[in-house]
């Protein structure tokens, strides 16, 4: 790391710190990223930062779907509009949003926290399954539909969900091959995930 950032003063460092723990940020962003808001005005910097701080206490998990909301449950569990006989499995908030935008699915979401990944400890117990089971075991659900992208471990974990799912003998179903093998669902066009929803298959 040999531009200098470790020869920075403390509280600069410790941002240039911070920000590396980012996804997509490296030690070299993180340090312009530092050095930006370090020339920002004083007022903007504590904008940025009162942000970051009313997100942290102003959101929740809501308590059916798993999703970030700011009142529980969340405006798409709540709603009188929606199919609640259908639930979609998907890896993470940034999915509902995609499928969202195609305004194809009208049931409602459960939201894992990301896929199987035993590389990375993530084992079960670290997903919001057991919470799905026990929604499930609990409603008139017709439908799950696994909406987990579809590389090595969201077939993993759609797999693994699917076999939890067998005992309600309901209809269990995959997003149809379309979106590119190993793509991720929130970076899928409009009309991809539509497809792909609609020509959704039985597993
Ligand atoms: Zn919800």
């Amino acid at each position: 790391m040999g531009f200098g950032f470790r020869i920075a003063v403390e509280p600069v460092s410790r941002l240039i710190e911070e920000f590396g723990k980012l996804p997509g940020i490296g030690p070299k962003s993180a340090a312009r990223l530092a050095y930006y808001v370090l020339r920002m005005p004083a007022d903007e910097a504590r904008a940025l930062a009162d942000a970051i701080i009313a997100m942290k206490d102003k959101t929740m998990y809501c308590s059916i779907c798993q999703n970030i909301t700011d009142a529980d449950p969340c405006a798409i569990c709540s709603s009188t509009e929606r199919d609640s006989g259908i639930i979609c499995v998907v890896k993470e908030p940034l999915d509902v949003l995609a499928l969202e935008r195609t305004g194809r699915h009208k049931g409602l979401y459960h939201v894992l926290h990301g896929v199987l990944s035993p590389m990375d400890g993530v084992g079960p117990g670290s997903l919001k399954i057991k919470e799905l089971m026990e929604r499930i075991a609990g409603s008139s659900t017709t439908e799950v539909i696994l909406a987990t992208n579809p590389d090595l471990e969201g077939e993993a974990t759609a797999m693994y969900i699917q076999k939890l799912l067998s005992p309600f003998g309901l209809r269990v179903t995959r997003l149809a091959r379309g979106l590119p093998a190993g793509s991720d669902l929130e970076y899928a066009d409009e009309v991809t995930l539509t497809h792909a929803l609609e020509s959704r298959q039985a597993m």
